[in-house]
Order: structure tokens, then sequence, then C-alpha cells
């Protein structure tokens, strides 16, 4: 058998991922932008955590020779003290560590993840290169090396305060004992037909599986898996009993109230408008009406002073203000890519807001840490932005509420759940007309923007992007509409 940590991962995961990868690898899909980029920061967060380790030797990567590592690492590891990327073979399976370290006469191996904490996932990543190199090297300890969240820049790069490291040596040495099963379980797997293995939360956990459009072909849209409030385990566990559809769960499932409205809906065909909330809802807000939406980045290696790793930085926010004559006007603001955004923002959007009113947004924690995390690091508008934050009000709560439900919302609440149920056949409110059509794209985009050297094509990204943020916020204004008519029309 010839196994790949990474490979080996997946067959824990699902034996039939596994499988699928080594003998169907066909029917995957190619990883989008953002998976892309998830695997570019890892590279760029591995090879900065080496230098906590400095002046050791590392293995190149060769994909078609991978003996050619095994021996250079055998040989690296007489005269070096620090090896990166030391490469290892034992019964088929091939492994490579991040850092190997000499401890006296033994190893210490490190293993870096750009990810924020250790994750159960991580030790048995750990525990299969214990197993191959400890076959080859006395070993030690293991370490996982993450990012420290409470980490902030202030000037140089502080390498020894942004990388946390914890010891993982009991729970990978613990591991031993089942490895040469799963090895074994693995094996038997490759050397027969596809796995018969239901779809399940496995799906999705640690890892989005590669072959979701392969296994999942067969699951109608909507179904007991769409249903809201209710645990994956149990949603898979109804779906495999067969009870599969809104019609299913309505007949065999103790439905709760939400879940209930939900399916009703769904089959009835009908809206659910409960007039009185949402005219209650209504009576909280103040004229001229701020309708604001932010967009944000986050590096898993602060760039610039005052930000820590995964640290939500604003760069870009829609604003449109609704005054009490009807009149609508719009305001945005969509930073320099090449500075740190956060002061230049802070300083329009405080220009830019109206002194009073209400401020609205869809989902609003989210808009108002921004804005709490702003005035933390600018203290001379500390007092301006947090007196905002009581003015805010969140547009998701009539929906999250069930004050208004469509039978289109399938227990999502989020705006692009709400938009085009409420508004199915407007062109000016469809994301799917935009370049960009989602925030995650959005802060994908923008951090990489300052790569773009054609200022053309830099200039249609930022238009993309100001088209992105500014649907979001005329999404409010026409919803907002929306839910206002009906508390003046059926009052
Ligand atoms: S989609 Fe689910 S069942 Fe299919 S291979 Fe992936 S993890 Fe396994």
């Amino acid at each position: 058998m010839n196994l790949s940590k990474s490979q080996y991962m997946k067959g824990l995961q699902c034996p039939k991922a596994l499988w699928l990868f080594k003998k169907r690898k066909d029917l995957a899909t190619e990883p989008d932008q953002r998976r892309l980029n998830l695997f570019e920061t890892g590279h760029r967060v591995g090879d900065l955590a080496k230098q906590l380790f400095p002046g050791g030797a590392e293995v190149e990567y060769r994909q078609s020779d991978y003996q050619g590592m095994i021996d250079e690492t055998a040989r690296l590891t007489l005269s070096e003290n620090v090896i990166y990327e030391g490469s290892f073979s034992t019964n088929g399976v091939f492994v490579r560590a991040d850092i190997l370290v000499k401890n006296g006469e033994a190893w210490d191996i490190y293993e870096v993840k750009a990810t924020a904490s250790t994750k159960a996932v991580h030790k048995p990543d750990v525990a299969i290169q214990w197993y191959v190199i400890g076959q080859h090297l006395p070993l030690n300890k293991a370490y996982l090396v993450h990012l420290n969240t409470a980490y902030v820049r202030s000037g140089e790069l502080d390498l020894q305060s942004l990388f946390s490291a914890d010891e993982v040596t009991e729970a990978v040495q613990a591991e031993q004992a089942s490895i040469a099963d799963n090895l074994n379980d693995l094996e038997r797997v490759l050397a027969g037909g596809e796995p018969d293995i239901l779809i399940g939360t496995h799906c999705n956990n640690s890892y989005e599986c590669d072959f979701h459009h392969h296994c999942w072909r067969d699951v109608p849209y909507p179904s007991v898996l769409d249903l809201c409030r209710l645990n994956g385990d149990k949603k898979f566990a109804y779906y495999h009993q067969g009870i599969v559809t809104y019609e299913d769960a309505r007949k065999h499932i103790g439905l709760n109230a939400v879940q209930a409205l939900q399916v009703n809906t769904a089959l009835n065909r009908e809206l659910h408008i409960d007039t009185d909330a949402i005219t209650d809802y209504l009576r909280g807000v103040r004229y001229p009406i701020n309708f604001l939406d932010f967009e944000t980045f986050q590096d898993a290696i602060p760039r610039f002073d005052g930000q820590g790793p995964y640290k939500n930085i604003p760069f870009q926010y829609s604003l449109h203000i609704l005054h009490e004559n009807g009149e609508l006007e719009h305001r945005e603001f969509l930073a320099d890519e090449t500075e740190d955004p956060r002061l230049r923002l802070t300083r329009q959007l405080l220009q830019d807001l109206t002194d009073e009113g209400t401020i609205l947004a869809f989902h609003q924690s989210f808009e108002i840490g921004v804005i709490n995390g702003l005035a933390r690091h600018f203290g001379q508008y500390s007092a301006q932005l947090i007196a905002l934050t009581d003015r805010f009000m969140d547009l998701e709560i009539p929906f999250k509420n069930l004050m208004y439900y469509h039978p289109e919302f399938h227990g999502s609440f989020s705006i692009k759940s709400v938009l085009p149920a409420l508004f199915p056949d407007d062109p000016e409110l469809d994301y799917k007309n935009l370049d960009i059509q989602s925030g995650d794209v959005a802060m994908d985009v923008f951090p990489h923007l300052h790569e773009v050297d054609n200022p053309d094509d830099k200039e249609a990204i930022r238009n993309s992007l100001l088209a992105y943020c500014r649907l979001d916020t005329l999404a409010m204004v026409k919803i907002w509409g929306k839910l206002e008519g009906i508390a003046i029309t059926e009052k």
C-alpha cells in the first residue's frame, strides 16, 4: 500500500473518500479559490514557523523522487540539529515532518497548523508521523504549533508570541496502538470495490469532502437535511430511516414550532406574516435610517500594527441613508489596498453616518463587533464609535423571530436567503448577476488586490467589490420597504 499522511487522514475521515481519491479522482470537485487560498495560507504560516528554529536544513519536495527525499533526510539526520520537511516512509506510508529538532539523542516533532488552536483532528495527523518516523529515529516529544490569537502586532513580527506550541506527546503515543489496525482497515478498503458508506456529518467533519457532488447526488432539495434547529446526527438518522422529504418529516417527526413553520409553509406554499409583531418592530426604527454593511478580511499573519491573527479588518462599507421624505442617498468606502484601511474607514464612517436615526444592519452583531474593534484600536474615536452601537437595530430579527416567514427560506434567515425569496424576479437585486456574489469571496479578493499589476484589472475588481457591498445595503432598503408595506397596509 502506498499512502501519504494526507491520504491516511482522508481515510480516517471516510474510507470511501480515500477509495474514491485513489480510484475515481475524476469524481472529485476541483478546489475553489477559497480552498486554494487556505492552502496558500497554510504554506506561508508553515514557512514562517520554521524561523522559530532557524538555521535548519530543508528537504525540497520532488514529486517524482520520494526515495531521493527519504535518502536526503537520512543523510541530514547525521549532521543537522534542525530539519524542515524531513521525509520518511514505513510500510508504504510516506510522511513529511514540518520541523524536526534534535533534543539530546532523540528528536522532537513540530507540526505547524495555520489555525487559532489545536484541534482534535490534528492529533492523529501527528500520531501517524510519530508512527512512521519512530521506525527511523528515536523520538522525544511532539508539539502542535498554531497561531496565538491573543498576539497583537507592534512593529516587527514577534514569532515567539505569534505562535503557540502545545505538547501532544501523550495523546500521540496513546494513538499508536490503533494505527496498525487503521492501516490494515484502509488496505482492505483499497483492495475492494467502492465502499458502501452512507453520507453523514463526516462529509464535512473535520474537512469538507471533495466527493460531495458524487455521494449527495440523490439528495433532494429541500429535504430533512435542511430542517433548521436540528442536530446533524439526528438529521442523518432520519434521512437513513427513509424520512427524507418535508412530507415525511411532517408525518413522522415531532417538529418544533420553527420546523413546523418551515415545513408547513413550504408544503402549503404559503407565507406566514405576523403583522402586529412587524408593526411593533418597525415602531423602534427612527429616521434617517442608516443601512450599513461592512466587508472585512482576516490575515493569519498580521500585516499591520494593532492587528492579531484572524482578527476582522474592515476594508469596505456601503451605507444607504433613507430620509423620512423618501429620499435615498448612497455613501461608500473602499480602502486603498496598499495600506491599513482602518483609520481612513473610521474617519469617513463617522462623517458619513447621520448624527441621529437608526443604524440598521442584517445580523448586527457582526457590524457592532467591527465598530467595537475600531473603538478599541483608535482611542481618540472610541467614544464616538461606541455611541453608534446604541443606535443599531437588526433587520434579521423580523425573519429570525418568525414575524415573516417565506417558504423559500428553508430555515435560513441570512440576507442571501431572504432577498431572493422576497424579490425573486428583480435582476437589480440578484446577487447572481454580480462578479462577486458573497462576502466570503470579497474577503478573499481584497487582500490579494495589491498583487494585481494591471490597472484595468484592478479597477474592475474594485468596481465588483463596490457593486457587491452596495447590493447588500440596497437589499436591506428593499427588505425594510417590504416590511413597512405590510405594517402600513394591513394594520
Ligand atoms: S461525501 Fe461523505 S460519504 Fe462520500 S466520500 Fe465524502 S465523506 Fe465519504
